[in-house]
C-alpha cells in the first residue's frame, strides 16, 4: 500500500467484499490530501482483481490491464477541464451499468468530487446507484460531503479517511527523504493532510510564510502602510497567503483578549475577529470566481484589516 494509513479501511472493506457483505455504492468523505482517490484506485483493484480477495494481486491479468489503464470494466467519471461533473458523464455511467462486464469480473465505476455532480447529473445516477446489479460497484469521493443532495447521501454507505496521527507517518515518512521537523511543522498546520504537507514540506513553504508573517507584523505595528503590505500578495498562492493571515490575526487578536481579560472592550474584539474572519471568508470566495482581480481583492482586504485592528 502505498499510504500505509488507508490500510485500515481497505482491510475493513475487503472483508466486507469476502462475506458478501459490501455494499454496492460506496461514499467515501475525506478531507483534501489524506489520499481519496488512491484509496478508490486500490480499492478498485482490489474488486476487478480476478483472485476476488478484495485486495489487488499485482499479476492477475485485470491488474496488469488496470496498471496499463486499459481496464474496460473500470470507468472513471471526471473531466478535469470542466467545473462540474455533467450529465453527460453520468449518462455514461449508467449505460455502462446496464452492460455486462467484458473480463467476466467485475464491474467499478469511480466519481472523484462527487459533490461536483449537478443536479441534473445526480438525478440521472439515482437509480444505478440504488440498483447497478450484481457485481458492480460504484465508488464515490468526496472532501465537501455537506454539498451532496440527501437523495445521493441516502443511496450509500458512507466510510470517513481519517487523517493520520503523526506517528502513524513514521514509517512512510523515512522514504520521503524529506526534513522531519519542517514536515512535522507544516503537518500541524494542515490539519493532517499528509500528502499536501509533504509537498510543502519539499518546497520553501516555511521560508515564505515567515517573510509573510513578519511583514505582517510590520503592517500591525504601524511601520508599513497597508498598500506596502499588499504587495507581497502571491497570486499562485493566494490560498496558502489567506490561510497565513487567517491564522495571524486569529493569534494576535487572541492574544489581545486575554492580556486584557478585564477590558470592557472583550466583546467588541470577539465580534471584531469573527468580522475579520468573514471578510477573509468573502475575498477567498472572490477570488475563485473567475475574472475577478485577485491582487485588488487582496488590497481592499488589507485596508479593512488596517481599520479594523486599530481599535
Ligand atoms: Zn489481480
Amino acid at each position: 500500500m502505498k499510504y500505509p494509513w488507508l490500510t485500515g479501511l481497505h482491510t475493513q472493506l475487503s472483508q466486507q467484499y469476502q462475506t458478501n457483505q459490501l455494499h454496492h455504492a460506496l461514499l467515501i468523505n475525506a478531507a483534501v490530501g489524506v489520499g481519496k482517490r488512491q484509496f478508490a484506485m486500490d480499492f478498485a483493484a482490489g474488486l476487478l482483481c480476478d483472485k476476488k480477495t478484495g485486495q489487488a494481486c499485482g499479476q492477475c491479468k485485470s491488474c496488469l490491464l488496470l496498471e496499463t489503464q486499459a481496464h474496460p470494466d473500470f470507468f472513471i467519471a471526471e473531466d478535469p477541464a470542466a467545473k462540474s461533473i455533467g450529465v453527460d458523464l453520468i449518462r455514461q455511467v449508467v449505460s455502462r451499468a446496464q452492460q455486462k462486464s467484458q473480463q467476466g469480473g467485475a464491474l467499478v465505476f469511480y466519481i472523484p468530487d462527487c459533490d461536483k455532480m449537478t443536479e441534473a447529473s445526480a438525478n440521472a445516477l439515482l437509480k444505478t446507484l440504488e440498483e447497478p446489479g450484481q457485481d458492480k460497484y460504484l465508488i464515490l469521493t468526496t472532501a465537501s460531503i455537506n454539498r451532496l443532495l440527501p437523495t445521493i447521501l441516502s443511496r450509500c454507505q458512507q466510510y470517513v479517511l481519517r487523517p493520520p496521527q503523526l506517528s502513524e507517518l513514521t514509517s512512510w515518512l523515512a522514504e520521503q527523504h524529506v526534513d522531519l521537523a519542517r514536515f512535522e511543522t507544516i503537518y500541524q498546520q494542515m490539519n493532517g493532510s499528509p500528502l499536501i504537507a509533504l509537498d510543502y514540506a519539499k518546497s520553501d513553504y516555511l521560508d515564505k510564510q515567515k517573510a509573510f508573517l513578519a511583514d505582517f507584523k510590520q503592517l500591525i505595528t504601524g511601520q508599513i502602510s497597508a498598500f506596502q503590505f499588499s504587495q507581497v500578495f502571491d497570486e499562485k498562492a493566494y490560498n496558502q497567503q489567506l490561510d497565513w493571515l487567517n491564522q495571524a490575526i486569529s493569534k494576535w487578536l487572541a492574544a489581545k483578549l486575554q492580556s486584557n481579560s478585564s477590558d470592557p472592550k472583550q466583546a467588541v474584539k470577539r465580534l471584531l475577529i469573527s468580522d475579520l474572519n468573514l471578510q477573509l471568508a468573502h475575498a477567498r470566495a472572490q477570488m475563485l470566481q473567475s475574472g475577478m482581480n485577485k491582487k485588488t481583492i487582496f488590497q481592499r482586504l488589507c485596508f479593512n484589516l488596517v481599520d479594523g485592528l486599530k481599535y
